[in-house]
């Protein structure tokens, strides 16, 4: 497979594209030589991005936008749809904690983590469906987590929504498989060098390093070369899977 050039001439949409393994990813589809729309809800990092993007040769937008938001998400596909006319690739990455444990939890940290990984997610594909199913192709790409395999204590809101996000995956795999359309999920382990993972102390960072066999945390590029193996025309035949890109954690 030649690095570059394999996704010319396609359109992607990441969430949360700002900065993290969303921006990575942005960057990576870009390099393959797609046109890349990133939103946040803090515009001016999506920005900067763009910026990046069209460095590389690639037409790019950035919109504010809080997936969260049913109307918010539905304007954010609108306005990649009223600029390019097509959206081939939908990365749902924006995704956020609020780490407890259960008896401590709030209600409002429950809602707030299933509203923006899981909704998020629902609002964005639905949004982006249409086009896709009258389009008969389309890469819906979702970021999960190993936790959503393996549960984490402290982390019951947002293991609950990265497994929705596998069940919710799958079936989406199944609707519109007929349609030429993939659903796949890849699930990150641990990536350090991100904003959601900055508050772990190196003595939590050691002890999770002694469950990764290839003995090294990841790097956001690790996932977003994942995904852009996904959304490329070489990953067709691949759809309802759950990729783990975790140094063999899950396994
Ligand atoms: P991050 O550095 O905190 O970046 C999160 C991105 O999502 C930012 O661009 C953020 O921008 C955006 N975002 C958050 N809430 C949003 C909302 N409601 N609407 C739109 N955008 C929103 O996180 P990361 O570590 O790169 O994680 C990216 C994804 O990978 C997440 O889904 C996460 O669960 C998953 N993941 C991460 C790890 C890890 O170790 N880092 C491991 C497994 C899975 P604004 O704040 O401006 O909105």
């Amino acid at each position: 497979m030649t690095e570059m050039g394999t996704l010319k001439g396609k359109t992607a949409l990441v969430t949360g594209g700002s900065r993290g393994i969303g921006r990575a990813i942005a960057l990576r589809l870009a390099a393959a030589g797609a046109d890349v729309a990133v939103c946040a809800r803090q515009v001016e990092a999506a920005q900067t991005v763009a910026g990046e993007l069209q460095a590389l040769g690639v037409r790019a937008l950035a919109r504010p936008a809080d997936v969260s938001q049913t109307a918010q998400a539905g304007a954010l596909i609108e306005a990649v749809l009223a600029e390019w006319g097509r959206l081939d690739i939908l990365v749902n990455n924006a995704g956020i904690t609020r780490d407890n444990l259960l008896l401590r939890m709030s209600e409002e940290d429950w809602d707030a983590v299933m509203d923006t990984n899981l909704k998020g997610a629902f609002n964005c594909c639905k949004a982006a469906g249409r086009s896709m199913v009258k389009a008969r192709s389309g890469r819906i790409i979702n970021i999960s987590s190993v936790v959503g395999l393996m549960g984490n204590a402290g982390q019951a809101n947002y293991a609950a929504s990265k497994a929705g996000l596998c069940g919710f995956t799958k079936s989406l795999a199944r609707e519109l498989a007929s349609r030429n359309i993939t659903a796949n999920v890849v699930a990150p382990g641990l990536v350090p060098e991100t904003g959601m993972t900055g508050e772990l102390d190196d003595k939590a960072l050691e002890k999770l390093m002694t469950q990764i066999p290839l003995g090294r945390p990841g790097l956001p590029e690790d996932v977003a070369h994942a995904v852009a193996f996904l959304a490329s025309d070489q990953a067709a035949y691949i759809t309802g899977q759950v990729l783990c890109v975790d140094g063999g954690m899950v396994m």
